[in-house]
């Protein structure tokens, strides 16, 4: 008898043991199951920045924010700019006056090759003029990413160019209303800070806006410019210059009168950050001549500092 029952009373707690140990194992397993596979949206932000929605410089926006209202059918592509209770974002009633403790806004505008709408500069130090917004017009580029409708199509052909070379380009910022480059740059104001508290709020916001533009001053609020990063590689820093999109939007985009609008070389000129990823339309009359001569828009227009 007791030869017989020492297997089993071995056994049970053999099982025993067995069961503890499956049950610490799924425990330490399951964690990483449930995870979520990287989320596209995600992978948008920089390395250096943590996970909060808006603190990119030039944020990958998921879906564009507080342009809700499709704004224009492509029927209506080709009438006129006019202002239009319908064709404002819905967050703001109002046009919005540049901060006071920041740029000279106004009338410069004229003075453009042309004096046009693809032609406004919009900078650090020109902002746009009040009510500019209200003129505003979009048409959809790719997914819910909206462009003044008179630069819509240049973008889209664009796009499609790329595809017929092999080339995924994925926009990830349009036009943004001057609320959100607003909340853009508050939040990158509070990521400086929090950085190095040893600024003051003043210099922290002094370097925020070189990251994120002053709110009236970004080109993104014109509708005229777009983030694009391709699938493969899709944060926001200086290492999209290494990808094939880059290259054939370095070679290409003059065709569709796009350029690369913060040059990596010229950032004391821009007042911006190198962004490989940020091109803006000027119309091709203008898109060649910047391209091939390297210039920044500042200087093709005779307002480099
Ligand atoms: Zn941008």
């Amino acid at each position: 008898m007791k030869k017989k029952n020492n297997p089993i009373t071995i056994l049970i707690p053999l099982l025993a043991v067995l069961v503890i140990i499956t049950a610490v194992v799924i425990k330490l397993i399951l964690p990483k199951e449930t995870d979520r596979p990287a989320d596209p949206a995600d992978a948008q932000y920089q390395d250096s920045q943590p996970q909060t929605p808006n603190e990119n410089p030039e944020v990958a926006e998921p879906n564009p924010p507080e342009v809700q209202e499709p704004q224009q059918t492509p029927n209506n592509t080709e009438t006129p700019a006019k202002p239009n209770e319908t064709e404002k974002p819905k967050q703001e009633p109002k046009p919005e006056t540049p901060d006071q403790n920041e740029p000279k806004p106004e009338e410069n505008q004229k003075s453009f090759p042309g004096g046009e709408w693809s032609t406004i500069l919009c900078n650090p130090d020109y902002a746009l003029p009040a009510g500019y917004h209200e003129t505003v017009k979009l048409a959809p580029v790719q997914g819910d990413y909206q462009m003044d409708y008179r630069a819509a199509p240049a973008m889209k052909a664009m796009i499609a160019a790329a595809k017929n070379d092999g080339i995924d380009l994925l926009i990830c910022s349009t036009y943004r209303t001057t609320a959100y480059q607003r909340q853009l740059y508050e939040n990158r104001i509070n990521i400086v800070m929090g950085e190095d508290p040893s600024l003051s709020y003043d210099e922290a916001a002094e370097v925020a806006a070189t990251i994120n533009a002053v709110p009236g001053t970004s080109e993104h609020e014109t509708g005229l410019a777009a983030d694009i990063v391709t699938p493969e590689y899709q944060r926001l820093n200086e290492n999209f210059d290494q990808t094939d999109a880059y290259r054939w939007l370095k070679e290409h985009c003059k065709e569709y009168g796009f350029i690369l609008r913060y040059p990596k070389e010229k950032t004391a000129i821009t007042k911006i950050i190198y962004e490989p990823w940020h091109y803006r339309f000027v119309g091709t009359e203008h898109s060649y001549k910047i391209m091939d001569q390297n210039l920044t828009y500042e200087e093709y227009v005779g307002k480099a500092d």
